[in-house]
């Protein structure tokens, strides 16, 4: 990146002018904006055939072992980041560090080596076509909604990776942001994921760029960085001039270019107020989710790669309520063994300090998917509504080995501190039995070789998922160790709307009283039977929504980390009394916007308190 504060070809006008954008990272920041070009990418000869295969191996493998190091070096500087930087760019540093590993795009581009190809070019046709195959998979429809943003960034980080490994084959460097001056506001026409993880957040007081979307790496990285950020302003870069300011709002997306005095001073006080938000909010982290009527609740984590660890330790949450083993199988190559699954659960287990996680066997199927699981031949896809497919236990029930193979991992691990084992996409109460059966087989088997396992097994729990799951869960109660809601799933097959698809998000609502029906049905029965029950869908991490699940008789809850703070200050502000009150209205409500009104109206009568 080249930066310059250069008056840009137009002329700037005088006079303040507003324009809005992709508001991406909340907060609100004033300062100098200071454009940053992007130096131009090296040209590349993609019609050579006549190269030496050995050469180019040589120079791929010297580019690739310079790109490993500038991950390793990009990976030091984590520490210096905050904890959801470090998470968001850690899992993505390691995305990248797989595809230069032993991987599919490292074997294409050694198969156009041996055509006579120039590394460059191999690297460059490689990368594209696996981007091109991300977006528009050969024989399949184009992915949609979900998918389609899944794809586009997938996608995108090929294209990363190619443009990695081309700079290194070239000599041509990449700029740091360094020279920056402190407290500016980065501008430029794009921002790279791996640009992104170079910015220091102390130093930058915002981001606006010319293009890119809320959905992308980038603008993950900004938020997790908690750097205030607009993305896909156009138009930005003509109205700047030397030393132009900039007021930029992340949270509503606006850009005040050369503020008035006015402007300014209305801009200050946002930043001061966002900043008390963020301090409150981080003393949180140290009190109890008590309500204010005294009950105590228990939030805990979803953890969906090892890289969010470090988050989990530090966001007040009491252990792991998800863990979802199926980052184990997405970017592998090959279905990893028990010794390798081991090996993954044991540190996170250590990590927890004597904290529960709650490990889920892998749930393969519907939206999810794994090159490992689809070479070894496992859930082809070829279900007409894989939704309603082989997904879930089903699919695991079909493949016992690998059931049996993760029941054995998380056994063995087991040592390491508390665990449960939980079965996703439950629909009766015979698919609990027979994965009892695997698993108990599975524990004398690990005994008889001497395998020193916790006695009795941890309990082995089942998600409630299902409608049927959730009327039959009195039945499944008797024999699930416990439950967790997985409300995300609940919702779709409850309200027959799928939770990916763009066309039914209005009909997709947790906040429908059918769904809020069967959460309490089950929360019911637990309580009848004894068992613990939690929710770990995406509504657990709404802080308008968890008194009303405490009101349907929810006491424990797990959320992305993030949440956690949040989740809690929402807590702290309600009594038993009013959470029980929203839940009898909701559970009246003829829809879900009644509910969601409802709760909009609680929340803004509620005062947090975070004292102690
Ligand atoms: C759920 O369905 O609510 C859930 C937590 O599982 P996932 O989102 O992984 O399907
Ligand atoms: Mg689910």
């Amino acid at each position: 990146m080249k930066t310059t504060d250069r008056a840009p070809a137009r002329r700037a006008r005088a006079g303040e002018v507003r324009l809005e954008g992709q508001p991406v990272s909340p907060g609100v920041a004033i300062g100098y904006a200071a454009i940053a070009h992007e130096p131009a990418a090296p040209a590349v000869d993609i019609t050579r055939r006549d190269c030496d295969p050995a050469h180019e191996r040589t120079r791929l493998h010297d580019a690739v072992s310079r790109s490993v190091a500038q991950l390793v070096r990009l990976h030091e500087r984590l520490s210096l980041l905050p904890e959801d930087g470090q998470v968001e760019i850690g899992s993505l540093l390691e995305v990248y560090r797989r595809m230069l590993g032993p991987s599919r795009l490292r074997r294409g581009i050694e198969v156009r080596l041996d055509q006579g190809m120039v590394a460059e070019a191999a690297v460059m046709q490689e990368t594209e076509a696996l981007a091109g195959f991300m977006l528009a998979p050969p024989g399949r429809p184009a992915p949609e909604g979900e998918d389609a943003v899944a794809a586009r960034r997938r996608a995108g980080e090929f294209r990363e990776i190619g443009r990695r490994l081309i700079r290194n084959l070239s000599g041509t460097p990449y700029r740091s942001f360094s020279a920056l001056p402190d407290g500016a506001i980065l501008v430029a026409e794009q921002i790279r994921p791996a640009d992104a993880a170079l910015i220091d957040p102390s130093r930058i007081a915002a981001v606006v760029t010319e293009e890119g979307g809320s959905t992308g790496h980038t603008a993950i990285l900004l938020r997790a960085l908690g750097v205030p950020a607009v993305l896909a302003a156009h138009g930005l870069l003509a109205q700047l001039g030397r030393r132009t300011r900039l007021v930029v709002n992340g949270t509503t997306g606006q850009i005040t270019i050369r503020p008035t005095t006015r402007t300014a001073a209305a801009a200050r006080v946002e930043v001061a107020a966002y900043a008390r938000e963020r301090q409150t909010l981080g003393r949180l982290r140290r009190l109890p989710a008590r309500l204010s009527s005294g009950e105590v609740l228990t939030l805990q984590a979803n953890l969906e790669i090892p890289a969010e660890l470090p988050m989990i330790a530090q966001s007040g949450a009491a252990g792991i309520g998800l863990l979802r083993s199926e980052f184990l199988f997405m970017n592998a190559e090959t279905v990893p063994d028990e010794v390798q699954q081991e090996a993954v659960y044991q540190p996170m287990i250590t990590a927890m300090a004597g904290d529960p996680v709650t490990i889920r066997v892998v749930d393969w199927g519907s939206e999810k998917n794994s090159d490992a699981l689809a070479r070894a031949g496992i859930g082809d896809g070829g279900d007409i509504n894989p939704a309603l497919g082989i997904r879930g236990i089903r699919l695991l029930l079909q493949h016992r080995a690998l059931l049996e193979t993760q029941f054995a991992a998380i056994l063995r691990a087991a040592r390491a501190g508390p665990v449960r084992v939980m079965l996703p996409l439950v629909s009766s109460v015979g698919e609990l039995r027979a994965a009892r059966e695997i698993y108990a087989r599975v524990g004398r088997r690990l005994r008889r070789k001497g395998v020193d396992i916790p006695d009795p097994l941890p309990p082995l729990g089942v998600m409630i998922e299902t409608p049927a799951a959730a009327l039959m869960a009195d039945v499944m109660a008797q024999e699930a160790d416990f439950f967790a809601i997985g409300t995300n799933d609940l919702t779709m097959y409850t309200l027959a709307a799928d939770r990916a698809a763009t066309d039914v998000a209005t009909l997709y609502d947790p906040f429908h009283p059918a769904v809020l029906q069967l959460v309490r049905m089950t929360a019911d029965a637990a309580l009848r039977q004894r068992r613990p029950v939690s929710i770990c869908g995406e509504m657990a991490s709404d802080p308008q929504a968890v008194p009303l699940l405490v009101g349907l008789g929810l006491r424990s809850f797990s959320m992305h980390a993030s949440a956690v703070p949040r989740v809690k200050r929402a807590i702290r502000a309600v009594s038993m009394d009013d959470c029980r009150r929203m839940a009898s209205r909701a559970l009246e409500a003829v829809d879900g916007q009644e509910v969601s009104a409802m709760l909009a109206t609680y929340a803004a009568t509620m005062h947090p308190s975070t004292d102690e």
